[in-house]
C-alpha cells in the first residue's frame, strides 16, 4: 500500500511539472499564425507512417540510421512495458498487462532485446559524440550547452536501459528461485539473471525494486527534462511529419494580401466580393516570433539539432554564414525569450528586439539559394525555405532592404519588364545585322 501511495503521489507531481512546462510552451502558438489548412489525412498517415515509423530519411546514412531506428523502434516498444509498469504502481499489482496472454509474451520478449540493442545503440552514439570528430554535429549554433543537452539525454537513456535489463534478470532470477511462475519472456533478462544468482529471495526482492523505482522515476524526471532540450523531438517528430506541408518542395504560397490586392487592380469588383480587404495588413514577411506560422514553430519544436540540413546545404558547405538548422534553433529560442512578455502583455509586447536581425542575419538569409535541399533531407520534415523566404518577404517588402544586384534586379523588372538594363525597344537589337534563314 505504502508503494501505491508514494507512486501515485510521485505520478501526480511528474504528470503536474510536465502539464505546466508544456501548457507554457503551447501557449506560445497562439501568437503565431494560420497557415495551410489540415486536410489530405489519408496522405498525411501515409507520410507519418514512411517518415516518422519507417524512419526512411534516417536510412539514406545506413549505418548510424539503422542505430537511430533501433532506438526509435525500441522506444515505441518499451513504451507498453513502461505503460504496465504504471498500472502496476498505481493498483499495487504485478505484470498487469499478463491479461493479453500471448501479445504480453511478445512485448515484453521485444521489449527486453530492445533494452538491449538501444544501450548499444546509445554507446555508440556516446562514442561518435565524444572521441570522433563528426562535422555536423559542430557549428557556430552548436554551444556548449546544445552539446551538455545531448550527453545528458544519452546517458539517461542508458540509465534507463540499464534499469530495464537490471529489471528484468532480477524478476527472472526472482521468480526461479521461488518457484513462481515467470510472465513474460526475457531472452535477455535470463541471460542476465545468472549475475543475481549468489542472492538470496530477499535479496532478489530488493534489488528487483531499486530497478523498478530507479527505471520509472527515471521515466518521470526524463518526460520533464525532455521539454527544455532538443530531445523534445521524441514527443514533437511523429505528429510533426504527420502535419508536414504536402505541396512540393519549392512551390511558393502566395501572400493573401497581395493576391487580394492584385485581383482588386485587375477587378475592382472584388472588392466587394472580399470582406476581408478592409481588414488591416498587419506585416509582409517574417520578422518576429509573432509573424511565424503556427508550423514554424511547431517544427522549431520539433528539431533534432542532427544537422543533416546543414550538411547538404550548398551555402553552408561553400563557407557562407548560413546554416539552415539554425534558422529554427534560433526560432525556438527567441519564442523562449519573448514568449513569456507575450503572454503577460499581450500581442503588442516588444523588446526592442527581434528574431530577424537579433537572432538570424540578413547575410544568412540571402545566402540561400532555395535548391530545399535542407527540407528534403531533414528527418522530420521542417521546411526551411518557406521561413527563410518569408524573411526576405520583409525585408524587401517592408524595408526595401535586398543585396545591390537584387535592388537592380527589382527596378529593371519595374521598369523594363524584364531582370536587364535595356529598354523593351531594344531586346532585338542583337539580331539587326543576322541574316535570317527560316526555311
Ligand atoms: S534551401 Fe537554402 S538553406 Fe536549404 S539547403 Fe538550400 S541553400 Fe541551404
Ligand atoms: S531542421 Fe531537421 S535536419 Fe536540420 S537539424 Fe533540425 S531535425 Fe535535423
Amino acid at each position: 500500500m505504502a508503494k501505491q501511495i508514494i507512486f501515485t503521489l510521485t505520478m501526480i507531481l511528474t504528470l503536474g511539472v510536465f502539464a505546466f512546462t508544456i501548457n507554457r510552451l503551447f501557449s506560445y502558438f497562439k501568437f503565431t499564425k494560420a497557415n495551410f489548412p489540415i486536410r489530405d489525412f489519408g496522405k498525411r498517415f501515409r507520410v507519418m507512417l514512411e517518415v516518422a515509423i519507417g524512419q526512411t530519411k534516417i536510412f539514406r546514412r545506413p549505418v548510424i540510421g539503422f542505430f537511430h531506428a533501433v532506438v526509435f523502434w525500441g522506444f515505441c516498444i518499451i513504451l507498453f512495458g513502461s505503460v504496465e509498469m504504471i498500472i502496476d504502481g498505481l493498483f499495487g499489482i504485478e505484470k498487469s498487462l499478463k491479461i493479453l496472454g500471448f501479445l504480453h509474451y511478445i512485448i515484453m520478449a521485444s521489449g527486453d532485446v530492445f533494452a538491449l540493442l538501444v544501450a548499444i545503440s546509445i554507446i555508440v552514439f556516446m562514442v561518435r559524440r565524444l572521441f570522433m570528430h563528426i562535422s555536423r554535429f559542430e557549428g557556430i549554433e552548436m554551444k556548449k550547452i546544445s552539446h551538455q543537452d545531448a550527453n545528458i539525454a544519452l546517458s539517461m537513456i542508458l540509465l534507463l536501459m540499464i534499469s530495464l535489463m537490471g529489471m528484468n534478470a532480477t524478476y527472472v532470477q526472482m521468480q526461479t528461485v521461488a518457484s513462481e511462475t515467470i510472465y513474460g519472456v526475457y531472452p535477455v533478462g535470463t541471460l542476465l539473471a545468472k549475475l543475481f544468482s549468489g542472492l538470496s529471495i530477499n535479496g532478489l526482492h530488493l534489488a528487483y525494486e531499486i530497478c523498478w523505482w530507479a527505471h520509472i522515476l527515471l521515466i518521470f524526471i526524463f518526460a520533464n527534462i525532455l521539454p527544455y532540450s532538443k530531445h523534445f523531438h521524441v514527443f514533437m517528430s511523429v505528429p510533426n511529419t504527420f502535419l508536414t506541408r504536402l505541396e512540393p518542395l519549392g512551390k511558393l504560397t502566395n501572400m493573401d494580401d497581395i493576391t487580394r490586392e492584385v485581383r482588386m487592380m485587375l477587378d475592382p469588383n472584388a472588392a466587394f466580393e472580399a470582406p476581408a480587404a478592409d481588414a488591416p495588413i498587419s506585416r509582409f514577411g517574417v520578422k518576429d516570433v509573432e509573424d511565424v506560422s503556427w508550423k514554424n514553430y511547431f517544427d522549431s519544436l520539433s528539431c533534432t539539432e542532427c544537422g543533416r540540413c546543414t550538411s547538404v546545404c550548398p551555402a553552408n558547405t561553400t563557407g557562407k554564414l548560413l546554416s539552415p538548422r539554425k534558422i529554427f534553433m534560433d526560432l525556438r529560442a527567441r519564442m523562449k525569450e519573448k514568449g513569456p512578455g507575450l503572454v503577460k502583455n499581450g500581442r503588442d509586447f516588444s523588446d526592442n528586439k527581434s528574431y530577424l536581425r537579433d537572432y538570424v542575419s540578413e547575410e544568412e538569409l540571402w545566402a540561400c539559394t532555395t535548391c530545399n535541399a535542407c527540407a528534403q533531407e531533414c528527418p522530420v520534415n521542417i521546411n526551411h525555405p518557406t521561413l527563410i523566404l518569408d524573411m526576405r518577404r520583409f525585408l524587401v517588402m517592408e524595408e526595401s532592404s535586398a543585396p545591390t544586384g537584387l535592388k537592380t534586379m527589382f527596378s529593371n523588372i519595374e521598369n523594363n519588364g524584364a531582370p536587364w538594363q535595356y529598354s523593351p525597344e531594344d531586346r532585338l537589337l542583337w539580331a539587326e545585322n543576322l541574316e535570317m534563314n527560316f526555311r
